[in-house]
């Protein structure tokens, strides 16, 4: 009993998810002691969904094994159709597999089913396993829960702006241990090159106009739908904010400046073709930026937001590169940000 409350401590003593996960296999492997436990996620577009392996444990590794969330080729959702039957009827499912026996345990948040945490065992597990599981389970949903609850916009459900510095410094590769497991695990990391990563950010164009007009809850309503068009129109793993009122925030990572700029372009011909209930159109102003090796979160942003600030005295409803503003003479470079403007 002490051994498990010892594990529940462990688990909700972090506010990382990628390290929660790491903490939440290793132990069901120490309770259980299986052959191995897997957490998966289905990731991706629809119609074209991805396993993803958060964290793997086999026998008595000592380092959880995890794809990067850049990871390019991952398992189709079709190449296991168990673990989607496990998703989609919510229940546990067990199965033989050859020799072993695997059993399927679906992994909730608020909203929807996110995964599967699997677990492969020489025996069936037993009763009293699954129970124990089950209920670890539950912690875990809970306390992922509580997480979202504190990373996340309440209205779009978009990462928040107190969340950013921290998830854009991990993003972009600055070292910390989890990303360390990652990178060990993805060959394409070591291939010399540098992933390249982009911050735009997105300013809707006259949205005063929108609350003044139809009132502040179709505003929000406005908000809430180019949010969803957001989802739509990025890759799964692109880090959306909403950054405060009418201004949101994406992080991608992608091969040049013409995939971004055309990710972006995406967003504003959407956004424009989009018919808002009540309201009609509206447009959005673009400014996007290379995220630079000696960035910090504050100086990319700040070289974005330069460029919407260009996008809007230059018409609105366009997408400026602040990197092509600078090569044509259209801006200087902003001043580095003090010590003092940091904090
Ligand atoms: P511009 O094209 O120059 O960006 O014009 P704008 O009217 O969008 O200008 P500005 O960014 O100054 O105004 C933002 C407005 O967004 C002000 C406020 O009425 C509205 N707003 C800010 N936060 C919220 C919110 O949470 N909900 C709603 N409905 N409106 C908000
Ligand atoms: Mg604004
Ligand atoms: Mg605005």
């Amino acid at each position: 009993m002490s051994e498990v409350v010892e594990h529940l401590a462990e688990l909700t003593g972090f506010r990382d998810r990628d390290v929660m996960d790491v903490t939440l296999v290793s132990a069901l492997r120490d309770l259980v002691e299986p052959l191995s436990v897997a957490i998966f996620r289905l990731v991706g577009e629809a119609g074209q969904e991805r396993w993803l392996t958060r964290a793997r444990l086999v026998g008595d590794a000592a380092v959880a094994s995890a794809d990067s969330v850049w990871a390019e080729r991952l398992p189709s959702a079709h190449s296991h159709p168990d673990r989607l039957d496990c998703m989609h009827e919510r229940h546990v499912l067990q199965r033989r597999e050859g020799e072993h026996w695997l059993t399927l345990f679906p992994i909730a948040t608020e909203r929807e089913v996110v995964g599967v945490l699997e677990i492969e065992s020489c025996e069936k597990l037993k009763n009293s396993d699954q129970r124990l599981v089950g209920s670890i389970l539950r912690i875990y949903h809970n306390f992922q829960g509580l997480l979202d609850y504190s990373e996340r916009d309440t209205l779009t459900g978009l990462l928040n702006r107190k969340t950013f510095d921290e998830s854009f410094l991990k993003a972009v590769g600055n070292g910390s241990p989890i990303s360390a497991i990652e990178q060990a695990d993805d060959g394409r990391r070591h291939e010399g090159q540098r992933p390249s990563y982009w911050l735009g950010v997105i300013d809707i164009d006259h949205f005063k106009r929108v609350n003044d007009s139809f009132g502040h809850l179709i505003g929000d309503e406005v908000l809430l739908l180019l949010s969803r068009l957001m989802r739509n129109t990025f890759r799964f793993h692109d880090l959306l904010y909403r950054f405060g009122g009418e201004e949101f925030v994406v992080l991608m990572r992608c091969t040049d400046e013409l995939d971004a700029a055309q990710a972006f372009e995406r967003l504003r011909l959407n956004t424009e073709a989009y018919q808002f209930p009540q309201v009609g159109h509206i447009t959005v102003s673009i400014g996007f930026t290379p995220v630079r090796p000696e960035d910090s979160p504050a100086s990319a942003f700040e070289r974005a937001d330069r460029a919407v600030y260009h996008a809007k005295s230059a018409g609105r409803n366009q997408v400026q590169s602040h990197a092509a503003l600078l090569a044509m003479g259209l801006m200087q470079e902003p001043a580095k940000l003090s010590a003092v403007e940091l904090f």
